[in-house]
Parts: structure tokens; sequence; C-alpha cells
């Protein structure tokens, strides 16, 4: 068996913001040479998501209002885990949204269903933020 790993480093300027990371892995797959197997996609903070969904913009401002409705950023004191952090929000919207995806690679190629993306979404950006990629396989 074979085993690839790969740490994408985020940079995002905003404290929100979805980035399909789709072609990164695909990329990651492409350098590992597995063509059948599994490949894990994880944040590496408990403030960011890896999920997988429609790369749609409805849906991503969908996804703002209603992550906002749940886990409102302000105001800061709401929140028992705020004070030297502010971050909260952060943390609550990263455990609904999840930590991880795995996808199927079969033939070399990830083998997604009917609109199906890989998106990374940061809860608390501004500053550099990794995910891990794993591939395992043959
Ligand atoms: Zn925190």
């Amino acid at each position: 068996m074979k085993s690839y790993r790969e740490v994408l480093e985020m940079n995002i300027d905003k404290r929100r913001q979805l980035v399909n990371i789709t072609p990164r892995v695909e990329q990651a797959l492409q350098k590992s040479g597995i063509r059948e197997g599994l490949c894990l996609v994880n944040a590496m903070n408990i403030t960011a998501s890896v999920f997988i969904n429609d790369d749609e913009s409805g849906l991503h401002s969908d996804y703002e209002k209603w992550l906002e409705k749940l886990a409102p950023e302000k105001p800061y004191n709401q929140y028992a885990h705020n004070g030297y952090e502010d971050n909260a929000d952060a943390h609550l919207k990263r455990t609904i949204m999840g930590r991880e995806v795995v996808v199927a690679v079969t033939n070399g190629k990830l083998d997604f269903g009917t609109w199906e993306q890989i998106f990374y979404g940061e809860f608390d950006g501004k500053r550099t933020k990794r995910a891990l990629i794993k591939i395992i396989g043959e």
C-alpha cells in the first residue's frame, strides 16, 4: 500500500470565507500516483472546517446567514470562551460544518457524487492556517 501526505497552507484575509480546494486536492492525488484508495482532507485548526457541497454562490451566502443565526459572531461577551480570544463563534461554526471529508479514489480520480466539491471553511481568518491531505491506496 502507498501513502501520500501533503499540507495545504491557507491564507484568508477575511474572518470568514469558503474556498473550493478541489483543484489542490486533485493535484495532490496526481502527485501521489495512487489509483485506487481513499483520500482524507481535514482542517488542522479548530476554527476551520473541511466539508463537501455545491460550489454555488447562493448556497454559500445561505451558509453565512445560517451559521450567524446559530452562532453569531457578536456580541463577543455572549460566550464563556471569549475573553483572551474572540473566536467562540468560530469554534461552534467549525463543529457544525465538520472537521474532515473522505473521498473514494477510483481509477486515479476523486469519485464524487453529482456537484460535489471540497471546501475549506474559514471562520476565524486573517492568519495562516493549514489543511492536511492524506491519501492511501495503491
Ligand atoms: Zn478560541
